[in-house]
């Protein structure tokens, strides 16, 4: 009988335990995706990873063919569709990676009960999430001690081949056609951007990571300064699993140098898996329960000028309006602008996520959780409300000068006395907006709200 692959986020033929599994097997293998935009609390994919998803499968389908198979494409819940064509075809076993998800999990669920044989992999992940626990055999909730455990169990096994040949079984199930799907914008067409800046696929990510390693070692001086390319730009082809973290952790010490840190950001990518496969509502949640009582500004129009960048805050701009064209933000920016949202504006930190969501090419339930949790300090980790980041103080002490004069181009003719708070008469000329909020203003009224629900 032949064997289903399924393949979800981890679209990739190298180091894939999965594919190499089954390629093993000696059974006929048939490749699968499946978009489920159906099942209730399953998340719906944002408007850019849908675009990037498009990219990612076309590239995956071309790769199978290049072993002698190719990619069948199925739209709805998970479970019923595999075990439709597990009925189509005779299959009895699924193979596939492991993910958090909780919606995943589900669907793993409804699979078994389907009586189907369900393998799963590990292998997205430098060590598999659950299992880096305190002496005492909890969950981590902290990161550096988590990251110390994680670092004593390196190096990750050896990234292995993609197989030479994957083989295909002698009668097709029928797919659907990828165009069908319409998971690029027709109109407007809002992925110029998009397409300037990346090539989804298992080859882009190849070549992303051979662009970046010559220059790793300045990325510990560099990671945070968003004028200045320096960091990896990995995270959209690591979202969707196109290259392994194993392949990234052995070619980055192998290069040599300061990678130190380089991996210890990759680190947070596990840690954010360990967080929701203990906490499967982290991203709808406040982990902190007094957080529920929080006075949120319910704001509109506020929220719809964070998101298209009119906060008259150049910084913020700037980084809302990258994120627009590019689908993607730098790192340090992404705190800037949350802590602006959760606290300048005291708008729930999950507008933010949600909006993220939909806009980043790297769009992860779990990172992007995390990171807006820890945003707001309403997560498991140590952070606080308290802290929140002045934007007109980070954005000279991070130099972020030429990223406001590429991203916000109305002020792009202004010098570095101005460019990070301009007048008001600058701000008229340049038909830039005032502040929405002033920044002693905006901070006072979020710690009075912290306050209140403090007692
Ligand atoms: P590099 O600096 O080259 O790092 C390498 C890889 O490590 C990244 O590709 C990423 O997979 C991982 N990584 C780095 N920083 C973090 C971090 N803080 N948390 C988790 N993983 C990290 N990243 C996502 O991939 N998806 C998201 O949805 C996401 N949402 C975020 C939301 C907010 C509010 C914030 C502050 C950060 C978010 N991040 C998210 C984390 C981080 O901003 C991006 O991973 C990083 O900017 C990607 O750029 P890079 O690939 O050049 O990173």
């Amino acid at each position: 009988a032949p064997i289903l692959l399924w393949f979800r986020r981890d679209l990739r033929l190298a180091d894939q335990a999965a594919v190499v599994a089954a390629a093993q097997s000696g059974a006929p293998v048939i490749p699968v995706y499946v978009l489920d935009d159906e099942t209730p609390k399953h998340r719906k994919l944002g408007a850019a990873s849908r675009w990037w998803l498009h990219g990612s499968l076309k590239s995956l389908a071309r790769d199978l063919e290049a072993k002698g198979n190719r990619l069948i494409l199925r739209r709805g819940a998970a479970a019923e569709v595999l075990a439709q064509l597990a009925q189509e075809t005779g299959a009895r076993e699924i193979h596939g990676l492991h993910h958090y998800e909780p919606w995943w999990r589900n669907a793993e669920k409804a699979i078994r009960r389907k009586g189907l044989d369900l393998h799963l992999y590990d292998g997205n992940f430098l060590i598999p999430p659950g299992t880096v626990t305190t002496g005492a055999g909890t969950p981590y909730r902290i990161y550096t001690p988590f990251w110390r455990q994680v670092q004593m169990r390196m190096p990750p096994a050896e990234p292995v081949a993609a197989p030479a040949r994957i083989p295909a079984p002698d009668l097709w199930p029928a797919s659907e056609m990828l165009s069908d799907w319409d998971l690029l914008p027709t109109r407007p067409d809002w992925a110029p951007g998009f397409r300037a800046e990346w090539t989804p696929g298992e080859g882009g990510a190849q070549d992303r990571l051979d662009a970046f390693l010559p220059c790793s070692s300045l990325y510990e001086e560099r990671r945070n300064l968003p004028s200045r390319p320096g960091t990896s730009r990995l995270s959209p082809h690591l979202a969707f699993g196109e290259i392994s973290p194993a392949t990234l952790w052995h070619a980055a010490m192998y290069q040599g140098g300061s990678v130190g840190v380089f991996l210890s950001e990759l680190g947070w990518r596990d840690y954010a898996q360990n967080i929701i496969a203990e906490f499967p509502d982290y991203g709808a949640h406040s982990a902190k329960p007094d957080f529920e009582a929080m006075p949120w500004r319910d704001a509109p129009d506020d929220l719809k000028a964070w998101q298209a960048g009119m906060t008259g805050y150049p910084i913020v701009d700037a980084g809302m309006r990258e994120l627009w064209v590019s689908g993607w933000m730098h790192n340090r920016v992404r705190m800037i602008v949350a802590s602006f949202l959760i606290k300048h504006l005291l708008i729930d930190w999950r507008h933010g996520e949600q909006w993220f969501w939909d806009t980043l090419v790297d769009a992860d339930y779990g990172q992007n959780a995390v990171n807006w949790q820890w945003s707001a300090g309403s997560g498991v980790d140590a952070n606080q409300f308290t802290r929140i980041m002045a934007p007109l103080t980070q954005s000279p002490k991070f130099e972020a000068g030429d990223y406001i004069r590429r991203w916000v181009p109305e002020l792009a003719g202004l010098d570095e006395g101005e460019i990070h708070d301009p007048t008001p008469i600058t701000r008229r000329r340049c038909s830039y907006p005032m502040p929405i909020v002033g920044h002693v203003e905006g901070r006072e009224r979020a710690l009075a709200a912290y306050r209140a629900i403090k007692g």
